[in-house]
């Protein structure tokens, strides 16, 4: 017989609840699969060898990325507008972030002629859900930091991968690379005129620099497309959610914030 408070399965409903709620907070708070996977299985499959020989992208411990990264380009190069390239990321299957269990791919939001792009990192759970980059607690803090430098509806958001990562990990360099073609078109089509790059994951993909956000913010950088056709000045800032961990931090960003409308606002001065 179960006792008060337990189900037939002998589970405290309330421990099951309680333990759910950590999970949900921790960032799992969706099953990826209807069916358990099993990893260690899956380890020895054979690997099949590529059908044509492309160069090979991969870093000392990561997979090779070479024919995502090649179908990217292809897929970014033909979106004539900012419609087609949302429509190309959405059918792009080349990101593993896809079948983690992201709801949707993630865009963009705000004005496709903006002076100004931030770059995030990655989709959260709420952004999975709306399909829309930062409009979490995050977003809702960098939306008022933005309006209070004089930046409202002078923005274009979006972020380096478009998936959510399971459990809000960070995504991974290889993640960051095959998604890269669509953010180089994305930067080519709004053609701004600064980008703003928010924490450190952001920042170190797109500027491929060994030091931390900590000692990258605030500071100019020239942001360079991978052929070198493009540049454009860069700078790189706390991510709004370190902020909403560590608020004594605000005024760091605040700072950047300032460095960047002086910058927009004010060209002829001197930096
Ligand atoms: N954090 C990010 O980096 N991007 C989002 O879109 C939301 C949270």
């Amino acid at each position: 017989m179960p006792g008060q408070g337990q189900s037939p399965s002998g589970l405290d409903p309330r421990a099951v609840e309680s333990l759910l709620a950590f999970w949900a907070e921790a960032g799992v708070d969706i099953c990826s699969e209807d069916a358990p996977v099993d990893r260690l299985a899956e380890r020895v499959r054979p690997i099949r060898a590529p059908a044509a020989p492309t160069p090979s992208v991969q870093s000392a411990h990561g997979p090779d990325v070479s024919g995502a990264l090649v179908e990217a380009r292809r897929l970014a190069g033909e979106a004539k507008d900012l419609t087609e390239l949302a429509a190309a990321i959405a059918a792009f299957d080349g990101c593993g972030l896809k079948f983690e269990g992201a709801r949707q791919a993630v865009f963009s939001r705000g004005a496709s002629d903006a002076p100004v792009m931030v770059i995030g990192e990655a989709p959260g759970s709420e952004e999975d859900q709306q399909g829309a980059p930062f409009v979490g607690r995050a977003g809702k803090l960098l939306d008022k930091m933005l309006a209070a430098a004089g930046l409202e509806g002078r923005v274009f958001i979006t972020n380096t991968v478009y998936w959510r990562p399971s459990g809000n990990r960070t995504p991974s360099p290889q993640e960051q690379l095959v998604c890269s073609p669509f953010l180089e078109r994305t930067i080519e089509l709004v053609a701004p005129k600064f980008l703003l790059l928010a924490g450190g994951a952001s920042a170190k993909s797109l500027l491929q620099r060994p030091e931390g956000i900590l000692s990258l913010r605030g500071r100019w950088f020239d942001w360079r497309s991978a052929d070198e056709s493009l540049s454009v000045p860069a700078l790189p800032t706390l991510h709004p959610a370190f902020l909403l961990r560590q608020p004594a931090a605000k005024k760091k960003a605040w700072a950047d914030l300032l460095t960047l409308t002086e910058r927009l606002d004010r060209p002829e001065r001197p930096g």
